[in-house]
């Protein structure tokens, strides 16, 4: 027999409303449970008519054998910010319900992530080619995270950096800004703190100012690391696609 419940794993963007899927919004409105870390469910609040169950950081997996088991028999969404695929909940999810085969039917909404709603407050700063990468090391090795860093370094890639900085972290952000200067040099990095959301803030910097002063850069900033094409006009940043090169203006 087929359960009656769902659950959504709801990306809800950056940060600004406006910027959630019409699909989000419906699975938030019809949802009668909507559980999620107190910093995003503050975010939409306000379009939530079931009940919420706010839990802490580190209480991932806590909170998704909760929806789970809520959801054999209701409407449930999980919220996740930005993106659900993209360091996010969506993977979580899949593993335990695929590894428990647990009997509920779950579906991935979708959301805008801090790239794309960054990059283009910097100019453009991702337009063809890039990588992703986390400095984080509470789930990845350290030694991996290094080692993916440098081969998108040294692949020309843009290199997109979430998760660059925490309290207990600022010593890899140096350490990887090291390799940066190592591999590319002194070149331009765009930075964005907390994209369309309050306080936000974009400049550009680079790795030996981040050395310098790494204060500057906390978790609520993504990285944009220049490739060799990458230019800083009129103080905007920006990665050619590479028209200029086939046409004429
Ligand atoms: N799933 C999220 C990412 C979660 S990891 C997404 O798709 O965006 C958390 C990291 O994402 C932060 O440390 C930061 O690097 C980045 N991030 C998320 N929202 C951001 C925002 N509004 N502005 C700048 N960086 C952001």
């Amino acid at each position: 027999m087929r359960s009656r419940g769902k659950l959504y794993v709801v990306g809800i963007g950056p940060g600004d409303v406006e910027l959630l899927t019409l699909k989000a919004k419906r699975a938030l409105e019809e949802s009668e449970f909507v559980l999620g870390h107190k910093t995003y469910v503050e975010r939409i609040r306000h379009i939530v008519k079931g009940k919420i169950i706010e839990s802490k950081m580190g209480e991932e997996v806590e909170r998704v054998k909760k929806a789970v088991q809520l959801a054999k028999s209701h409407i449930v969404s999980l919220v996740s910010g930005g993106d659900p695929s993209i360091y996010g909940m969506a993977s979580l999810v899949a593993e335990y319900v695929y590894s428990t085969r647990a009997d509920v039917d779950f579906e991935v909404i979708p959301g805008v992530t801090a790239l794309c709603s960054a990059s283009p407050l910097l100019g453009c700063a991702v337009s063809g080619d890039h990588a992703v990468v986390s400095l984080s090391d509470l789930l990845t090795p350290w030694e991996t995270v290094e080692k993916r860093l440098r081969k998108a370094l040294e692949g020309d890639f843009v290199v997109v950096i979430y998760n660059p900085s925490s309290r207990r972290r600022v010593d890899k952000l140096v350490r990887a800004m090291g390799i940066v200067l190592e591999v590319r040099g002194n070149v331009p990095i765009g930075v964005v703190k907390n994209a369309t959301r309050e306080k936000e803030s974009v400049f550009v910097t680079t790795p030996k100012d981040i050395i310098e002063d790494p204060s500057k850069i906390d978790m609520h900033t993504i990285l944009f690391i220049s490739n060799s094409e990458t230019m800083i006009v009129n103080g905007k940043m920006i990665t050619p696609r590479g028209y200029s090169r086939k046409y004429r203006w």
